[in-house]
């Protein structure tokens, strides 16, 4: 039997604010346990929640740019439940009516399909502090500098058909949060972190299956990985005409681990948040952020195929972030031919972000002088890439450079003909056998008069040169 794969998503996003979703204190990452808190995010008796602004606008944007309905009234709730990473005993959140309903999220998957993925709903909340459980031998401890840090929660339908596309979508979506600037989007400090839901059924039928969860991952090759593991365990199980149990896990480790297993449902008695008003989002406001959404991946990718003619492939590397897409754009406008400098940024600039650390260090305008000098058959290509390896450290012209390296191309005719005189003397029978047809033989002439010249012969020209003197 053939069997499908259904997977739902939900992703919590820290939003970039400086300050926590309902008071003053900072969001910074990696601060001393419980600096950075007061009685608001502690819920100490008569602390009262102001919500966010920055949040509310960036949780927003979000919405608006993933094509969701956004409610103008929206009701903060209390999510009661016990754990000591959570101070107040209760988390703010969004329940039955949260800021955003029904969006979609559009990708291109591995084969080049087109996949439309229908996002149930986006609401705002406020994290939960953290428990460590390395910190004092035998005991757990508690960080409360997270709790209240504002978070969008966004919730797929169980549309997704494979592991792969999940991971593709998440990956979409980072890239959009990036672009509108809603998130850091740093997955080292957990700024996205993913709980995913599998079940499989016969194909083409049209119920669900048992789903199993796995909580709290991030990392995207995680989910993928993770994903992979339970579909195969779910299919092995029923086709042993055994029954898929409803199942939590961890995917913290290498491996899936069970959490809780058949899962009681939670009783987290909702009600709406008696310290917040509805949160009401005035109509120009809404009509202004929808204004200035920059203009998002999808369209940016489009928007480089016509425009600079690359592939669709080269498109997706070229707009991976906005500062690249950008950086890209910048070597174009400052002269470069569009396809070379894709291939400069694609290759060498990457590599070279790799090696410190995201920065592009070479300004774009330098890296299109350089792209010149290349076309110009001023340097070899070759020579070029020594050169940009020295502008990542050295502000001056490639030119510049160039001629400190010793690596500009010598194009003077009377220099090449005398190398390529020496190496024709040098090789009597080789000319012998060239004129008597063997053409093949160009390329050993190329290859020794290019190393008479110590690489800096213009191969263009000495190409030339070779075939006058070689005629017959
Ligand atoms: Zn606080």
């Amino acid at each position: 039997m053939s069997w499908e794969t259904v997977i739902g998503l939900e992703v919590h996003v820290q939003l970039a604010t400086r300050t926590k979703m309902f008071c003053g204190c900072p969001t910074s990452f990696g601060d001393d346990p419980n600096t950075n808190v007061c009685p608001v995010c502690l819920g100490l008796p008569g602390a009262l929640p102001v919500p966010n602004r920055t949040a509310i606008r960036l949780a927003l944007r979000a919405a608006l740019a993933l094509d969701f309905t956004v409610h103008p009234t929206s009701i903060f709730a209390r999510k009661n439940y016990f754990y000591p990473d959570l101070p107040k005993g209760y988390q703010i959140t969004q329940f039955d009516r949260p800021l955003a309903t029904q969006g979609r999220l559009s990708f291109a998957s591995a084969d080049g399909e087109s996949v439309v993925v229908s996002i149930t709903r986006l609401h705002l909340e406020e994290d939960a502090g953290k428990s460590i459980h390395d910190r004092l031998p035998g005991k757990t401890a508690v960080d409360c500098n997270r709790a209240g840090v504002p978070l969008v929660e966004i919730v797929t339908e169980p549309v997704i058909d494979s592991p792969a596309n999940a991971r593709a979508y998440l990956v979409e979506l980072k890239r959009i949060l990036q672009y509108l600037e809603v998130s850091d989007c740093n997955m080292e400090e957990g700024h996205l972190r993913v709980d995913a839901n599998l079940s499989v059924r016969p194909a083409g039928s049209s119920g669900l299956g048992v789903k199993q969860e796995v909580k709290n991952m991030n990392s995207f090759a995680t989910v993928e990985r993770a994903l992979e593991e339970l579909r195969d365990l779910q299919v092995h199980t029923l086709e042993q005409n055994a029954a898929v149990e409803q199942a939590t896990y961890g995917a913290a480790t290498s491996e899936l681990r069970v959490m809780r297993s058949k899962e009681a449902t939670h009783d987290y008695r909702y009600f709406p948040e008696p310290d917040l008003p509805p949160l009401v989002l005035p109509a120009d406001w809404v009509d202004l952020e929808l204004a200035t959404i920059p203009e998002l991946p999808a369209a940016k990718r489009d928007r480089f195929v016509t425009q600079y003619e690359v592939s669709a492939y080269d498109a997706q590397v070229l707009s991976a972030t906005p500062d690249l897409a950008d950086y890209f754009e910048a070597v174009v406008t400052a002269r470069a031919a569009a396809k070379t400098a894709a291939n400069w940024v694609m290759g060498a600039v990457l590599r070279d972000a790799k090696e410190s650390d995201g920065a592009l260090r070479v300004p774009p305008e330098r890296l299109a002088e350089l792209i010149r000098l290349v076309a110009d058959r001023t340097v070899s290509n070759q020579a070029a890439k020594q050169i940009f390896r020295a502008m990542t450290t050295d502000g001056d012209a490639p030119a510049v450079i160039a001629g400190r390296l010793g690596v500009l191309q010598v194009r003077d005719d009377s220099q090449l003909g005398s190398w390529v005189e020496a190496v024709l003397a040098a090789h009597p029978d080789h000319v012998g056998r060239f004129r008597g047809g063997e053409k093949k033989l160009l390329g050993f002439f190329m290859g020794r008069v290019m190393q008479e010249s110590g690489g800096k012969a213009d191969p263009k020209r000495v190409n030339e040169i070779l075939r006058e003197k070689l005629a017959p």
